[in-house]
Parts: structure tokens; sequence; C-alpha cells
């Protein structure tokens, strides 16, 4: 069952000279849609391509061409609404958002401005075991990316690489509920997940298929409340806006630093002025790159190449039934069906392929154990032999889950499952015939580990002795049978015997 208790955690403070001061975020996302043509054409998005060879006539504004809408990324955008439990809007509109750039040719970004295609919605952003923010979604519009200009080739000449104009983005905004440069991160975290899941972004942050403006300002303890209450932002201090962050990490130092300028700024009597600014990560500071424009600065209009988007209830309702099985309800479940914590949950659902792994290592089998085995020994030699993905793991579900079927039955002993493993990841193989083979089972049989335990005490009288009065050296003899059986002797009959032929 989907448990959504949680505590909220507190939101950051920092101490300024004249009291404590609590930070406001909300982010706005851009993720392109893993979509193999772009929003208004059939030109490729295969990222790496040379430069300016997936264009089409439309991406370079030639006269007279005119944008037909990609069904397959409106598609994306609903099943994206539809995973963050969004309103999805039956009609949505595009809009023209001008402005010039040279690597924007047409002159206008086609945008949705006044009906996005998606509404509200939510994402739970963990903190840690039981803690959690729910952050709302304001809305979803899809949009044109734009193409690239590139300034750092020759010392004379800008280039320009139209490959990404035009391809489909959904910029995905959320409320000012993000309280601290932590959970803004958890936050980008989250979404990529999600995304992920679902499959409508590959989240990659590296090639720019994933960022973020971080909206920051600061207010007084008690006054986000106060907007929380009323929903009315003059409760909440001036923002400024940190642009086309693709690095968690920056993303944190940003913010904090951004913080604490506007503190400074603000205690030394000056205002904070809503611009848009870059962070340095360099220089860990940020500064300003152009003062905040409004709407009409871009003199919004809707597109009249392109009729409003209607989409029927019935195709919204045909893929809301392919969704996946989500995060937040894959975590839950295997917390409750396999008796996981918190944290190996969420180690093993932070990406699907994973937790499918996973799943098929534990179906009919103890899960705590195979929680163990994959976090443990399966991640951990991935990690170790060039950080292999798990889709490229040399031991397969199949073979993972009959090496902890061995050691369920009693078959062989924690310490051989390890050597198995190893055999198992490069020479592969049947788990249960290398044990065979090998002879690697483990020696229940008590007359066996009899033999082996009466020639070490027959050996050692010192060591009995010492033993009889500090019975925490038994564990010497439990180690020499062990060593004698070549690590198969059962652990827990060598135990009973040694305590008994010793009278402790
Ligand atoms: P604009 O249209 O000017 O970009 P929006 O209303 O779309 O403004 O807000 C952009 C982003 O800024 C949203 O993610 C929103 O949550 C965030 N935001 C708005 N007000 C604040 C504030 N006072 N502090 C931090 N973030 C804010
Ligand atoms: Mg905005």
């Amino acid at each position: 069952m989907l448990d959504l208790t949680y505590e909220t955690p507190a939101p950051k403070v920092i101490a300024g000279a004249t009291g404590d001061w609590e930070l406001v975020i909300g982010l706005e996302v851009h993720a392109q849609v893993a979509s193999n043509s772009k929003l208004f054409s059939g030109a490729s998005t295969l990222f790496g391509s040379e430069p300016n060879s997936n264009v089409a006539f439309v991406d370079a504004a030639m006269p007279g061409m005119l944008p037909v809408i990609n069904e397959f990324c409106v598609e994306q955008a609903v099943r994206t609404g539809l995973g963050l439990k969004a309103e999805i809007n039956l009609r949505s509109a595009f809009d023209r958002k001008n402005y010039f750039y040279p690597d924007l040719p047409q002159g206008y970004q086609i945008s949705q401005l006044y009906h996005p295609i998606v509404g509200e919605g939510e994402i739970l952003v963990d903190m840690g075991p039981g803690v959690a923010r729910l952050v709302r979604v304001e809305r979803i519009h899809l949009e044109q990316d734009a193409g690239k200009s590139i300034h750092d080739m020759d010392p004379h000449m800008s280039f320009v690489d139209l490959n990404r104009t035009g391809v489909a983005l959904m910029e995905i905004v959320s409320r000012p509920d993000i309280r601290g440069p932590e959970e803004a991160a958890a936050y980008v975290g989250k979404l990529r997940q999600i995304l992920r899941y679902l499959g409508t972004c590959d989240g990659n942050m590296q090639n720019g298929n994933m960022r973020a403006d971080v909206n920051v300002s600061v207010c007084r303890p008690g006054d986000y409340e106060k907007y929380q209450e009323s929903q009315d932002f003059s409760h909440l201090g001036t923002r400024c806006e940190i642009k086309n962050m693709n690095s968690m990490r920056f993303i944190q130092m940003a913010i904090e630093v951004e913080a604490r300028r506007q503190i400074a700024l603000i205690e030394d009597g000056k205002d904070v002025v809503q611009e848009t600014r870059l962070y340095d990560p360099d220089k860990n500071e940020t500064r300003s790159m152009r003062s905040k424009e409004e709407a009409h600065d871009y003199r919004y209009f809707p597109d009249p190449d392109l009729l409003p988007l209607e989409i029927e209830q019935g195709w919204v309702d045909d893929i809301a039934s392919t969704l996946p099985e989500l995060p937040d309800a894959k975590k839950s479940r295997f917390m409750s069906d396999f008796g996981l914590s918190d944290y190996d949950a969420s180690v093993l659902t932070a990406e699907a392929e994973n937790a499918a792994y996973f799943e098929a290592v534990a179906e009919g089998r103890d899960g705590k154990l195979a929680a163990n085995w994959v976090i443990n020994e399966l991640f951990g030699r991935l990690k170790k032999d060039d950080d292999k993905d798990i889709t490229d793991s040399p031991v397969s579900a199949d073979q993972l889950g009959g090496i902890i079927t061995l050691i369920k039955s009693g078959d062989i002993s924690g310490k051989i499952a390890k050597d198995l493993f190893e055999i198992v990841y490069t020479e592969g193989g049947d788990p249960a015939q290398i044990v065979d083979d090998r002879g690697m089972k483990q020696v229940t049989d008590t007359g066996a580990i009899e033999t082996a335990l009466d020639e070490i005490i027959a050996g050692n009288p010192a060591q009995v002795e010492k033993a009889k009065v500090n019975p925490k050296l038994a564990g010497w003899f439990v180690g020499q049978v062990m060593k004698a059986t070549g690590g198969k002797a059962n652990p827990a009959i060598v135990n009973q015997l040694v305590q008994a032929k010793l009278g402790l």
C-alpha cells in the first residue's frame, strides 16, 4: 500500500546581521522530450551530429514554411503530466514569444504561455527516511529549443549550430515550495527519476537534455506561512532567476551564494532587483545577465500558423493505462512486500532497471537477502568493473537468484557464496552446477566436522585449557575447523560442536 505519511523538513535558515532569513525557491526545468524528431519538423534530434545537419526548412525559418505538430511529443507531455498527477488540458494553444537571437532564426520561440497543455500537479521530494516535501507543479508547457551559438572556436567569428533549433522541450514550472539548496537538488533528482521511469526524457544533464532555471528569494521566518495561507506573493521577497543550470552540485552552490548576496544587500539597506543572473562556478558567484523581462516585453501572441491543440479524453485515458508503476509506489511496495528498509528500497528503485532486476532476484526468495546481494555484492562489483550498468551485468537475475537459493537451502555458506558469485561473474555458468562440479557444498555432515574438530583439539592441548578459562577463545577453534574444511563447514554446526566438546 502507498503510505504517504511523512514529516516535512525544516527550511534552510541563514543567520544574518539583523536576524534569521529563510530561503524560498521555485524551479523552471527544461526537459527535452525523448523524441527522434523535432516538435514541428521531421528533422532528427540525434545528439552529437555534424553541425547544421539536422535542420529542416521550417527549423531554419525559410519563408513560407509551416510548422506541423509532432503527435508523439504531445503524447510525451501528456504522459509526463499524468506521471505528476497533474490536470491535463484537453485544449491548449501555442504562442509566439518574440525576441532576437542569432541562434533563433524565426525571431520568435513557439511556446505555450496562456494555455499550457498540463496544469497543476505535484512531486514528493524525499529528504531521508520518512521525511519529504510535497512540491506543487504549476504547469507544464511544450516549447521549441533554440540553437547554439559558439563563440570560442575562432578569435574573430561566432558560429551558429541549428541542430537543436526546434527540438521539443517540456518546461516544468514548480511553485515556490522548495525551501533549501539540498531540497532543490533533490527536487531535480526526483523529477529526473520520474521522467526516466516514464521514458519521456532521458534526463541526461551533461548533454543539456535537462536543465533548470532557479528562482531564489529570501524572507523572514513566518513570512512563508503567510504566503501559503493567502497565496499572496507580496509576503515573499523579490526573486532572482539563475539561468540554465545543469549540475545538481552547482544548483546547490548557486542557491546558497545567491541567497547570501540578497541578504547582504537587504541588510545593507538596498533592494534586491528582479533580474536574470548567471552562476560562475569558478568564482562561486552569480552575476547579472539582464534585467527581468515581463511577458509583454516578448509581445506574446497566439501563433497564427498553428490551430489550438485539441486532444480527446479517450486518448488521455489510453495513455494513462500505459503508465508504469512510478518511484513512490514502487518504493513503498518494496518496503511492504519485501520488508526492505527505506534506504534499501530507495537505492533499488532509483532506476527502473535496477528495480526490475531486484524483483526478478527476490521473486519467491528472501527479499532482504536478495536486496543485500544486489546492493552490496552486485552493485559493488559492477562499480569496480568500470562502473558498469545493471543492464550490462555479467550476472543475470536468474543466476544471482540461484546463488541466493543455494545460501538459503544451506547448500553453501555465506563465504563460499562470495567465491561462487565471483566465479559466475567472471566465468558465467549455472550456480548449482558449479557448486556440484567444484565440490563447494557446505559440509553439514556432523561426523566429518567432528573428525576435523577432534584432530584440532588433540593437537592443541594448551589452546583447549585457555579456552576453558576464557570461552571467548572458542572462536579460534571455529576458525581452525573452517580452515580445515576449506570454508565449507556449516558455521552453526561447528559452533555447536566446539561448545559441546570444550564443555563451555
Ligand atoms: P515569470 O513568468 O516571470 O518567469 P513565474 O510566475 O512563471 O514568473 O515564476 C517563475 C518561477 O519563479 C516559478 O517556478 C515560481 O515558483 C518562482 N517564483 C515566483 N516567485 C518567487 C519568489 N518570491 N521566490 C522564489 N521563487 C519564486
Ligand atoms: Mg517563467
